[in-house]
């Protein structure tokens, strides 16, 4: 699926110096995407920007990047719809930059899969040290990095290869199936509300007719495709969903 998932290569400082690693920068504040921009490609990175989030989106798939910064804030797509998109493409960190203080937004960025995220005013330097983290943990071996599964009982989710295990044996789950399970998951046995979750996976999609039955029925497939050594750990309470061993 993400087929330009972080690249998993050795990294040696001779290597680092002589790669260019490619950025996707999408912020429609002209003077500030000029300046990571200049301050980026200063370093050893090759820097694209782009000034809305259908123009970001195009350019993310046509690049295909090793990493992408994006705002919050952007006219035609804003960057937390465009994070919606991107994330079950692609397996590079996302970086989220913002003017928006708001705790919710915070969490929003990172339950919708965002890697880092910065409000502004930030300094280039700072951005620039969290960048090369971000890009150290990309190409690090997945046992050295986050989390890129979870385990629960039978239950094994791998966020990277987008793989599904129950008891051992793969276990295919659409889209929003797995983007479902990986919450709950990622969510650590907390419920997690219908309203939540319709928030968090369809977001602000009005293209289709979509309310808490939607993810009623999801959550129907996901059990039914987890079987029961994989359901068991899938519950259901008045309020919403949550996963734990029983
Ligand atoms: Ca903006």
């Amino acid at each position: 699926m993400s087929q330009w998932r972080a690249r998993r290569r050795p990294v040696h400082n001779s290597d680092m110096l002589a790669t260019k690693e490619k950025i996707v920068v999408v912020e429609d504040e002209k003077d500030l995407a000029r300046l990571i921009r200049h301050a980026l490609a200063k370093e050893r990175f090759r820097v694209t920007c782009a000034a809305d989030g259908e123009s970001g989106l195009k350019l993310v798939r046509e690049i295909k990047p090793d990493l992408i910064v994006l705002d919050i804030m952007l006219p035609k797509m804003d960057g937390l719809e465009l994070l919606r998109v991107l994330r079950p493409e692609t397996a590079v960190p996302i970086m989220m930059l913002t003017a928006k203080r708001s705790e919710m937004d915070r969490i929003l960025g990172l339950k919708l899969g965002a890697d880092d995220y910065i409000v502004k005013p930030f300094s280039i330097g700072e951005l620039q040290a969290r960048i090369e983290r971000q890009l150290r943990r990309a190409a690090a071996p997945a046992e050295a990095g986050a989390k890129t599964s979870i385990s629960l009982g039978e239950l094994e989710v791998d966020f990277e290869r987008h793989e599904t295990k129950v008891a051992g044996k793969s276990v295919h789950l659409a889209p929003k199936e797995f983007a479902i399970l990986r919450l709950l998951m990622e969510s650590n046995g907390k419920v997690l509300s219908r309203d939540k979750l319709l928030e968090l996976i369809w977001g602000h999609d009005q293209s289709m007719e979509i309310d808490t039955r939607t993810v009623d029925q999801h959550i129907a497939r996901l059990r039914r495709k987890l079987g029961c050594e994989g359901a068991r750990v899938l519950t259901v309470t008045n309020f919403g969903y949550q996963v734990k061993m029983r």
